[in-house]
């Protein structure tokens, strides 16, 4: 069986503890590989090669760190299929899109940050006679990498990317359910010619791989994506080290249709922002807000257009909706499920296991999209993060009943608009307590804007300069003159 490897110093080594956890293929619920069970033996290896790296990585020329950078998205292109191949099985989402979607991201995040560290700037004010005042950015050292499941390889080097970029050295943790993409990353880092120790990267679990990494009196910055829970925990660990956190977390994302949207972009927009990849992405619109002259015809053609979603075989291109990551996963979605009827909800399509898979995919992890009306905005499944293929719509009759029950939960990560009211349109967004806000669309950003949450959604920004902000520390100097 192949076994994934750590990346320390420039090595591909097995854990110190010679245990291994096993990777399990959600299409068919079987183990394909194995993950190392690391420690924090292998924390503290990959710390003092990272330690080891960064007087020399700091002070390589932004070119020369460019050009390494630039060598590792051609590593990334060269390796597109088995890339897309590795993440689609590891996840269980669509192959089509990891192809469109997360492969192509991985090598832009890094290309996108080689290139913004040739930009990376700092100002200068003349004082006049007084002197100059500028501001000094310095990379912060050895810095910490945590990301989630759901989309392994883009998340990764989106923390991974600005981070090296900015000059500091770097250990990474990939999520223990989706491994595969990062041991090929860490293969591609090889052959790009990455200084050693410039990158680590460290499998395993949370508790044994993640929390000495954030709770390691050296590594002065966390950046983390992942549920709230973990981020939360976190937060509480290095509250007394005064570290510098990046924590981007859940989200019960709303999405609101007012009565004069255009009405079929709107139904096919909101069934794509519900089920793209199971309903497993931080800023899948799983709250619909539906205003109540439209509510039973939006109702009736999602449900129509949510059936067209075949649930199947990651690996056909006619699949759009995948495998659930694991059976947990899989396992909280059906209670959630159960949480819906019993508070009232009434289960439109889906909420079940489909019964038409393919013998060879029946140990697989399948839910049929599911859509729920009758609920509360106040319930538990109205307030909670899910994170699967599950959707509740609800009528709403004025524009201040629909922002009420928009910001109603304790999250805050994204928010989508259905409106052809250019005024509305700008007013709405505005009062949302969304980090993120589209209208007329659903997933489009510009890498060089902030991205991040309010509330439990988020702490502090990632993308374009925050990023390379937050991966560095300012330093004010005045110089009379
Ligand atoms: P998770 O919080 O369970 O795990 C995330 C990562 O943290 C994993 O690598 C895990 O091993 C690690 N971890 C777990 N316990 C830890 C600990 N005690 N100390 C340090 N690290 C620990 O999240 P998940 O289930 O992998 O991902 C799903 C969650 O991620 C959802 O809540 C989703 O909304 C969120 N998410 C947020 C964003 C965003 O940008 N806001 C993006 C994607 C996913």
């Amino acid at each position: 069986m192949k076994k994934i490897l750590n990346y320390i110093g420039g090595k591909l080594l097995p854990p110190a503890s010679e245990k291994w956890l096993e990777n399990i293929n959600p299409a068919t619920g079987e183990v394909y590989s194995l993950i190392p069970d690391s420690d924090e033996r292998e924390i503290e290896a990959a710390y003092t090669a990272a330690k080891n790296a960064f007087p020399s990585w700091s002070t390589t020329a932004v070119q020369d760190r460019f050009h390494i950078m630039m060598r590792i998205v051609a590593g990334i292109e060269k390796r597109f299929d088995e890339l897309a191949l590795a993440e689609s099985i590891d996840n269980g989402k669509p192959l089509w899109l990891s192809k469109r979607v997360d492969i192509p991201r991985a090598a832009d995040n890094f290309r996108f940050y080689a290139q913004a560290i040739t930009q990376f700037s700092s100002e200068l004010h003349d004082m006049g006679k007084s002197g100059l005042n500028y501001t000094l950015r310095r990379p912060l050292g050895v810095v910490g990498a945590i990301s989630p499941w759901n989309l392994p390889l883009y998340l990764f080097t989106w923390k991974i990317a600005p981070a090296i970029a900015a000059g500091n050295t770097v250990i990474a943790k990939p999520s223990e359910v989706t491994p595969m993409t990062a041991f090929l990353l860490s293969e591609i880092c090889i052959e790009a010619g990455l200084p050693s120790g410039v990158l680590n990267i460290v499998h395993g679990t949370g508790p044994k791989v993640g929390e000495p990494m954030v709770v390691h009196p050296d590594i002065p910055a966390i950046s983390f994506t992942g549920s709230t829970a973990v981020g939360r925990r976190i937060a509480v660990l290095t509250a007394p080290m005064f570290k510098k956190l990046s924590l981007e977390m859940g989200g019960k994302n709303p999405n609101i249709i007012f009565a004069d949207a255009e009405y079929d972009q709107a139904v096919k927009g909101s069934v794509r922002a519900a089920f793209t990849n199971q309903g497993q992405i931080c800023l899948c619109g799983s709250r619909i807000l539906v205003e109540k002259s439209i509510f039973d015809r939006f109702v009736a053609d999602f449900v129509k257009e949510t059936l067209t979603y075949t649930v199947g075989d990651p690996l056909k291109d006619t699949t759009r909706v995948g495998a659930i990551v694991s059976k947990t996963q899989l396992e909280k979605d059906l209670a959630y499920i159960e949480i819906a009827k019993a508070e009232g909800g009434n289960i439109l399509c889906g909420g079940k296991i489909p019964d038409n898979i393919p013998p060879a995919l029946v140990g697989g992890y399948y839910l049929e999209p599911t859509v729920i009306t009758g609920l509360a905005y106040d319930c538990r499944v109205n307030q909670e993060e899910i994170f699967g293929p599950i959707v509740t719509i609800m009528p709403f009759e004025t524009e201040e009943e629909a922002l009420k029950i928009a910001n109603s939960t304790l999250y805050g990560l994204s928010a989508t608009v259905w409106t052809t009211h250019l005024k509305r349109a700008h007013t709405f967004a505005e009062k949302l307590h969304s980090g993120i806000v589209w209208v007329n669309d659903w997933l489009v950003r510009d890498l060089r804007t902030p991205f991040g949450g309010m509330k439990h959604s988020g702490v502090g920004r990632e993308g374009g300069e925050d990023a390379l902000r937050f991966f560095t520390e300012e330093k004010n100097i005045f110089i009379r003159l």
